[in-house]
């Protein structure tokens, strides 16, 4: 086929749909793509309302600063904000008090003999194939740790629990690098920094919505496409999330016949509660992006982030957002029990000015073992039969969670597309 008229649909727009139009444009500007999306605007998990009170992101609030998003930005005129200086990242519920680091100084002492064997042994916290993170962690870095920080900190990123998350999947690819190149003089590394655009991250999504328009890209929006819509001639590619792949293949019979365990990879209920107060109200917060609190410490929600803390946008008004795994049915019953969170940690019994929950019964995956073992068997050869069909796939899924992770795999993937035509 001569590929400057290859077809190509990209179903969904939020950010691994347009993110991939934008990197195969650019790899190839003749390329004839079509964009889909049921809704009936771009950005998918990624809205961003604009309050009388200031903004709210029903999802991402943030992405992982790299060379990749400042140039996408740049390209379609977005400015971003950099999260402040010099305020600490999170604290650590603790046994009810707020701390940045939860550990007893014995617990810390016990650390050090891990963190010796980590230089001289590296190989041997490499995490076996069918580990938990609990596992993973209580081997190498002792009970404490894992309890305290590690779960915390991991809940924060995939929303689940230690005990739920698969150590390979997660900490595997911090394995690959190969020993010699341990030795080898490395390039000064960027500190890692969140940025986000400054009017929220739909309005990147809107920009680049523009753009890709600019070059020729079209957009419907509005209306479901179906797999047994496509064209035996053209190319499709389904990005968007766990569940809504598992609709959009629950009838093609490769999957039903070959693949039927994909189909049942478990999801996660998130909700995310942004409540606004008066400027006041954030002095009796601590001084960071936000708190984490460990199962261990039986609290209702995973983490509160300190949205104004975080990026100081000149807001009028101060806001946090409060993350569950609880898929709440109206905002008062979340606020009611975020109320009493608040008087808990923070000692306040303010009343906000305004609340916004948005809550999905299916929203993330489960980065566990079910995903581990079809990752690790079944993806590689479902994925070559689905090539055969012309049919491709993107998402945070396929062990690229979290924006910074699915941008560098848009690339890759509209590189590879690249090479593969050569
Ligand atoms: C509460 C929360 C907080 C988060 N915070 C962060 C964070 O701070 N930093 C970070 O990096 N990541 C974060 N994430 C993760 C990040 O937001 C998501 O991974 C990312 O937005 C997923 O984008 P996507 O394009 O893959 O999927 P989606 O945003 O789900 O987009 C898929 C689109 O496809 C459309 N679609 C699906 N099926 C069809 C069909 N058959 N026909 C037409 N259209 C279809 C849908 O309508 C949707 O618009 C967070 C996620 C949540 C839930």
């Amino acid at each position: 086929m001569d590929h400057r008229e290859e077809k190509i649909r990209i179903i969904g727009a939020g950010f691994s749909g347009l993110t991939l139009a934008y990197y195969l444009k650019k790899a190839n500007p003749s390329l004839s793509i079509t964009i889909h999306d049921e809704a009936e605007n771009v950005g998918g998990l990624l809205q961003s309302i604009q309050t009388p009170y200031g903004l709210v992101e029903t999802a991402a609030n943030a992405i992982l600063d790299s060379d990749e998003i400042r140039a996408l930005a740049m390209d379609v005129q977005v400015e971003m904000i950099e999260a402040s200086k010099g305020i600490k990242k999170a604290y650590f519920l603790n046994r009810g008090r707020l701390r940045t680091w939860p550990l007893k100084l014995s617990e810390t002492f016990l650390l050090l003999p891990k963190a010796l064997r980590f230089l001289f042994n590296r190989n041997s916290f490499a995490p076996q194939d069918f580990e938990s993170v609990e596992e993973w962690g209580s081997r190498n870095l002792g009970v404490p740790f894992t309890q305290k920080l590690l779960d915390a900190a991991l809940a924060g990123i995939y929303a689940s629990r230690v005990q739920d998350l698969s150590a390979r999947l997660i900490f595997s690819r911090f394995f690959r690098v190969h020993p010699k190149s341990l030795f080898k003089k490395r390039k000064k590394k960027k500190k890692l920094r969140s940025i986000a655009p400054v009017l929220g991250m739909q309005h990147l999504c809107l920009r680049l919505r523009d753009y890709l328009q600019t070059q020729k890209v079209d957009f419907i929006l509005g209306k479901k496409f179906e797999l047994d819509q496509k064209s035996e001639t053209e190319k499709v590619i389904y990005c968007g999330s766990l569940g809504g792949a598992q609709k959009f293949f629950k009838d093609f019979d490769l999957v039903k016949e070959t693949y039927k365990d994909f189909l049942t990879l478990p999801s996660l209920p998130v909700s995310k509660t942004t409540l606004f107060f008066n400027l006041e109200s954030s002095k009796k917060t601590p001084h960071a992006f936000g708190v984490l609190f460990p199962r261990i410490e039986k609290r209702p929600f995973l983490g509160v982030l300190l949205d104004t803390k975080i990026f100081k946008r000149k807001d009028k008004f101060y806001s946090e957002s409060w993350i569950s795994n609880e898929d709440f049915a109206d905002l008062k019953s979340a606020q009611s029990m975020i109320l009493n969170e608040r008087q808990y940690l923070f000692n306040s019994k303010e009343e906000p000015l305004l609340g916004h929950l948005k809550s999905w019964q299916k929203v993330l995956p489960l980065y566990g073992d079910a995903l581990n073992r079809f990752l690790l068997d079944r993806w590689p050869q479902m994925r070559r039969d689905l090539a055969k069909n012309e049919i491709y796939v993107h998402g945070n899924y396929l062990g690229h969670l979290g924006l910074s992770r699915l941008i560098l795999e848009s690339k890759n993937m509209a590189q590879s597309w690249q090479v593969q035509k050569k």
